[in-house]
């Protein structure tokens, strides 16, 4: 039914185009936080005017959009969108990325040519249902977080353009940058979206889909001391770094990113800085339910007002929202994910609701009135050199994808 070809040849180009986004660029306001995410953006524009898509354009944020319109006699139909990004993670480079289709295995395992081993039950079981395996040769990662979900987007469309029998209302397609950083959604051109409903391409595992995700807040905490040369402290001295320290070896051990998984919550320490008289932490609170978020709020605040209280000095916390679990807002339109299971079912595919330990584009989207869940790409072993990916679970999510448009 799709063309797997097509397909793979549409995510080896994209893989080697260098989008790799930066963080700190993307903080300080600059939006694409690197430019060459623009080199994939005008590629994939040219392409979408070539499946017949109208409106499509690159704006200045480098946001990619297009759409398909309605069939004669569907225009009432529920317009939908479909979501992948353009940018790769920093952790590992995305410049020069070789792509390397493995067909055939000597183990279940890979061994790239970097010298990097890629094994687990994952791979395993695509290698004995004698799947495509793509990886890069281990000296970049690959890519396919997100370039899976733009093949997959693309091809879909490939296929709706080949099939006119297929009639559909209106279907919306945003290729996004700067994904990875976090400030992908700060610029969304929402005033260019008429979709209800969307989709995001960006999951994991085949099967995998993802309604529900934390609720996130940063906790800012700021010990003030007293300083006083260090030979003459006795009695004086109040050490806003060791209020620090003690802090964070105080922080429950249990509740940690490397001690929970599934629906547990966390608190992530991710910075400290300072000097005798003032040092600042950074602690992430991440929690799948509301009232698990308050009480991770009023033990850090208890954590440090009893830290401050012991040392002598002084402490101020400040709590600052990142983006909420989607669950809510999803359940308010429960259409949008039966579809999806639907979508999955009729594609042969069992569908698997995962929690999502992080974030999503589809949660700041779904806080904005567009419930948004994420399909599976066929990606895997996200911003690593070991990321690999299946060619025939790519194809299911393209096939998933026309399936959600048939039913809408
Ligand atoms: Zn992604």
């Amino acid at each position: 039914m799709i063309n797997k070809n097509e397909l793979l040849e549409r995510f080896l180009r994209y893989v080697r185009v260098w989008t790799t986004s930066d963080s700190l660029k993307a903080d300080s306001g600059q939006c694409p936080s690197t430019p060459n995410q623009f080199d994939l953006a005008r590629i994939l524009e040219k392409e979408l005017k070539q499946l017949g898509f109208q409106g499509v354009t690159v704006n200045d944020k480098c946001f990619v959009y297009g759409f398909l319109p309605s069939n004669e006699g569907y225009e009432n139909k529920p317009s939908v969108m479909f979501l992948s990004h353009l940018d790769t993670s920093e952790d590992v480079s995305g410049k020069d990325v070789e792509p390397i289709v493995w067909k055939e295995f000597v183990d279940d395992k890979i061994i790239l040519p970097s010298g990097h081993f890629i094994e687990g039950a994952e791979l395993k079981s695509a290698i004995e249902n004698h799947e495509t395996i793509i990886t890069s040769n281990g000296e970049t990662l690959l890519g396919a977080d997100d370039k899976a979900g733009i093949a997959s987007i693309m091809t879909a469309a490939d296929y709706l353009q080949l099939h006119p029998e297929i009639k559909h209302g209106k279907i919306e397609v945003v290729f996004s940058p700067d994904e990875e950083t976090g400030h992908s959604m700060d610029n969304v051109p929402l005033e260019m979206i008429s979709s209800k409903s969307a989709y995001t391409v960006d999951g994991g595992h085949i099967g995998e889909i993802e309604i529900e995700c934390f609720n996130a807040y940063k906790s800012l905490i700021t010990f003030f001391g007293n300083a006083v040369h260090t030979g003459l402290g006795r009695g004086k001295l109040v050490n806003a770094v060791t209020m620090a320290g003690s802090f964070l070896s105080n922080l429950p051990r249990h509740e940690a990113p490397e001690t929970t998984d599934g629906y547990e919550g966390f608190f992530a320490p991710m910075g400290v800085e300072g000097s005798m008289e003032k040092a600042e932490i950074t602690v992430l609170l991440r929690d799948f339910t509301e009232s698990g978020m308050e009480l991770k709020k009023r033990q850090i605040e208890a954590l440090a007002n009893v830290t401050a209280l012991n040392f002598g000095g002084k402490v101020e916390v400040k709590h600052v929202f990142q983006y909420a679990n989607m669950k809510p807002e999803m359940d308010k339109n429960p259409r949008v994910v039966i579809d999806l299971i639907n979508a999955c079912k009729e594609a042969g595919v069992a569908p698997r609701i995962v929690p999502i330990r992080g974030g999503t584009d589809g949660s700041r989207l779904t806080q904005n009135g567009i419930p948004t869940p994420n399909i599976f790409t066929g990606g895997h072993n996200y911003h690593s050199r070991t990321e690999w990916c299946s060619l025939e679970q790519m194809e299911k999510a393209a096939e998933v994808i026309v399936n959600i448009v048939k039913a809408k």
